[in-house]
């Protein structure tokens, strides 16, 4: 079964004491696709027709420059991503530009009549068609990708074992349950892979594990704000100390602190 696969790093990750154990994983996974992408994955050409069409997010150009390594495999990933879509934006506003200009000139009458037949204005389907255009770009990347395949993979042979092996269910039961995105994809998988009964035997396991969580941080937040106050200035920190670098992690999942 596909499960099997993941099912060693999965247990590996749930036995971490931390705020998320699925970013453990995406920790890995997200590493390792950095290394992939300036690496194995600039010789095969299904890979770079991908990173053509939706290039990285802001986070990961960022990481892959951050690597501080292959600077002329990276070149050659952003030349071929930029050639093919400076093209596709050029090309909408070419295959408009007469038209456009024509528009940009209208008298009165040329737009009330454009207006009294309903006619779609130029100007305003470009804009839809470039905004389009741009949407795609900015919120595709071939890390995200990647990483998010493998990642639902992960969570699913997370909900497979919390089933199977009594073992891993305490692990789960006994977790500090997970951040904000990975909450939501174990209940989406859930829901769309579980039967009826072990779809509400497994909410009543990750709900209260969940809010238990997020009000224990919550509360060392909290706690935290309160050790500014001059009348706590001998009270102890508690778990509050890094109270503020958890909760970032359990809102936003993994990310890269200073
Ligand atoms: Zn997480
Ligand atoms: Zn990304």
């Amino acid at each position: 079964m596909k499960e099997h696969i993941y099912t060693i790093p999965v247990t590996e990750a749930f036995e971490q004491s931390c705020e998320c154990p699925l970013c453990f994983c995406q920790r890995k996974l997200e590493e390792d696709a950095l290394e992939y992408e300036l690496g194995a994955a600039m010789m095969e050409p299904d890979h770079r027709i991908g990173t053509n069409k939706v290039g990285f997010c802001a986070r990961h150009y960022e990481k892959l420059y951050n690597l501080q390594k292959n600077r002329l495999p990276y070149g050659l990933v952003l030349d071929t991503h930029m050639e093919e879509q400076n093209r596709i934006l050029a090309d909408a506003y070419r295959k408009v530009g007469d038209k456009l200009a024509k528009e940009s000139t209208d008298g009165l009458m040329e737009r009330v009549k454009g207006g009294v037949s309903g006619r779609k204005r130029v100007a305003d389907t470009l804009t839809a068609e470039l905004s389009g255009i741009l949407a795609r770009l900015l919120e595709g990347c071939a890390v995200c990708n990647r990483v998010s395949h493998t990642m639902k993979q992960f969570a699913d042979t997370a909900i497979f074992l919390f089933f199977k092996e009594p073992d891993f269910r305490s692990k789960v039961e006994e977790s500090k349950g997970f951040c904000l995105p990975h909450f939501r994809l174990l209940l989406d998988l859930a829901g769309e892979t579980l039967p009826d009964r072990k779809k509400a035997m497994w909410l009543r396991t990750l709900l209260p594990l969940q809010l238990e969580n997020l009000e224990r941080i919550q509360g060392d937040v909290h706690w935290f704000t309160q050790m500014f106050d001059h009348r706590n200035r001998e009270a102890d920190w508690k778990d509050s100390r890094d109270a503020i670098q958890r909760a970032i992690q359990k809102l936003g999942g993994p990310l890269d602190l200073m």
